[in-house]
């Protein structure tokens, strides 16, 4: 029974699975063996394994005690093959076998390759297996380079700090996105201190345009906003034998006793979930319920649905077998899609963000008048948004200054969806100055959990002065005043296309700023190698030298 620890002993761990594999196919083969039989296939395993690995990377580590093996095998005769030390591993899966060998031994990135590639191990176990992250990371792109025969060497992997990222933000990592950071401001919002606003976009003129909006409202003494929490919402719909019984869960609810349980259930296990209300909507034998609930300065998605499954738990032991749960989230929430149900009853934050703009300023900032400006919100928000039939959409470009905005610090970009409706209103005044204002009823966005936790986020988050949490009698403050800041921008934003609109310079300095001329000449290189490092430079360095012009009168975003 030595002879299996010493055969594999002296196979790079590569072959030894290989060998393993091998020899299980011809066990599975032979209908009877003999214990000489069996050794004879192992050993023809292991020269085929051999042959086929080019180098050894790390040594099969059995345990080549062999005290007791004589006993085992001889009272599992049955079982063909053998030795105490490779016997137990036939008897698991390769996988559990393989994942425990790499926990013992230093494995070499090809190991991993290899390894990955036949499946052996997943991307996930990547980061458990070798002594770092960045080496898993490294791991990870090059088995996607090998296998798509494509460069990642653009996206960015080294110095990142994956340990907060993983297990929080993103699996099987391979890098970082690079996205430019631009600020606008400064932006006084309710005569506090004047803040920059980091914007992380690739569309070229957007920032530019937000701060020209910055500027306007600078010169005519700041921005005022005003925000509350409506609270954070999941709705789970449930299913009965009966529409009546969906009624009685309705009565149920009214019951104080029954509400209170439920708010004490929701509340249970979070020092900062807090329910304000369940809404019901019947749907003939379907109910669903909408639990809204305050979340500090969490935007609270997690956070809400944890409090919900575990108040969902209660009512089905009260239900018992007359209530099925169909799904936590029936869509009532509602979450990343369009929704009157968001626009009208809001969701996470509520925020106004008003100035009031004199005449002077409109026309040396923004190059017209408040009559102009509120004839084109009349015919663009007024008409064209209602004719078009849009959810929260009677604005210009409050999606753009959301986006950038959200991936700037942290938040979940997908929530752009509601958390950018917003009424826009221009407005001339008595004085002829323009008041101007927008509406946010669903701005969905936290300062803690998250994307926030992002060393890069947070540090954007601090420059806006609302990291992380908010003074404990304070919970949600942070998450508010973002809110604030948000709607304050986007009325900058507002202010700066709806005024380019007016002057007719929408179009020029999009093609300014914005058309991508490196795209077209790319084009016409794609058939050749990937990796052409300095090509970008180069092209910047013509373009900037063929355009000696740098000064942008309009600036404002190429999407209306
Ligand atoms: P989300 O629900 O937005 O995804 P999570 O609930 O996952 O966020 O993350 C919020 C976490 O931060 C929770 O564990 C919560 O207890 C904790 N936390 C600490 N301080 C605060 C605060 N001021 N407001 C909200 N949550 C906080």
């Amino acid at each position: 029974s030595m002879s299996g620890a010493a055969r594999a002993d002296t196979l790079d761990g590569q072959s030894a699975l290989l060998a393993i594999e091998k020899y299980r196919a011809l066990l599975a083969a032979a209908a009877s063996i003999s214990k000489d039989e069996a050794l004879a296939l192992l050993d023809q395993s292991i020269a085929e394994a051999r042959q086929d690995s080019r180098k050894a990377t790390f040594i099969f580590e059995e345990d080549d005690s062999d005290e007791t093996s004589s006993n085992s095998v001889e009272a599992n005769a049955q079982f063909p093959p053998l030795m105490e030390e490779i016997r137990p591993t036939l008897e698991r899966t390769i996988e559990e076998l393989t994942i425990d060998h790499m926990k013992k031994v230093q494995l070499l990135p090809g190991d991993l390759i290899r390894l990955l590639n036949r499946g052996i191990v997943k991307h996930r176990d990547l980061e458990s297996l070798l002594p770092d992250y960045e080496t898993a990371v490294a791991v990870r792109r090059a088995f996607v380079e090998q296998n798509d025969k494509q460069s990642l060497a653009y996206l960015p992997h080294k110095g990142y700090d994956y340990p907060i990222a993983k297990d929080a933000c993103c699996e099987n990592m391979v890098g970082f996105m690079t996205i430019p950071v631009g600020v606008a401001g400064p932006l006084q919002i309710n005569g506090g201190t004047p803040l920059m606003i980091p914007m992380a976009t690739t569309e070229g003129a957007l920032i530019a345009s937000t701060n020209r909006g910055c500027s306007a409202i600078m010169r005519s003494g700041g921005v005022t906003t005003s925000v509350r929490e409506v609270g954070m919402t999941r709705a789970p719909v449930v299913q009965f034998e009966r529409p009546d019984d969906a009624f009685r869960l309705q009565q149920w609810l009214k019951v104080p006793e029954n509400y209170d349980k439920m708010k004490s259930e929701f509340e249970a296990k979070s020092r900062f979930a807090k329910m304000e209300d369940i809404d019901i909507y019947i749907d003939g034998r379907l109910a669903h319920l909408r639990f809204r609930g305050k979340t500090g300065d969490a935007m609270g998605m997690n956070m809400i649905s944890k409090a919900t499954s575990d108040a969902m738990k209660h009512l089905q032991s009260t239900f018992q077998s007359a209530m099925k749960v169909v799904a936590l989230s029936g869509n009532m929430c509602t979450d990343k899609k369009a929704a009157n149900i968001n626009w009208i009853k809001g969701r996470g934050r509520s925020a106004v963000a008003e100035c009031v703009l004199p005449a002077a300023v409109v026309s040396k900032v923004l190059k017209t008048t408040p009559a102009a400006m509120a004839e084109a919100a009349r015919a663009k928000f007024d008409s064209g948004s209602t004719l078009a039939g849009t959810i929260g959409g009677a604005n210009a470009q409050a999606a753009n200054v959301v986006a950038a905005i959200f991936i700037a610090t942290g938040q979940d970009p997908a929530q752009v969806v509601s958390s950018s409706m917003c009424r826009t209103t221009l407005e001339v005044t008595s004085e002829g100055s323009l008041r101007a204002s927008v509406t946010m009823p669903c701005i969905e966005c936290g300062t803690v959990g998250g994307g926030t936790i992002l060393p890069a986020q947070k540090q954007l988050l601090k420059l806006l002065k609302v990291a992380g949490p908010s003074p404990v009698d304070k919970a949600g403050t942070n998450a508010n005043t973002l809110a604030e800041i948000i709607a304050a921008t986007v009325l900058a934003g507002e202010l700066s296309l709806m005024a380019a609109l007016c002057t007719d310079d929408l179009v020029k300095s999009h093609l300014k700023l914005n058309r991508s001329r490196l795209n077209l000449e790319e084009q016409v290189s794609s058939s050749q190698p990937i990796i052409q490092l300095n090509r970008p430079q180069q092209q910047l360095n013509t373009i900037r030298g063929k355009s000696s012009e740098h000064t942008i009168k309009v600036n404002c975003s190429s999407i209306l």
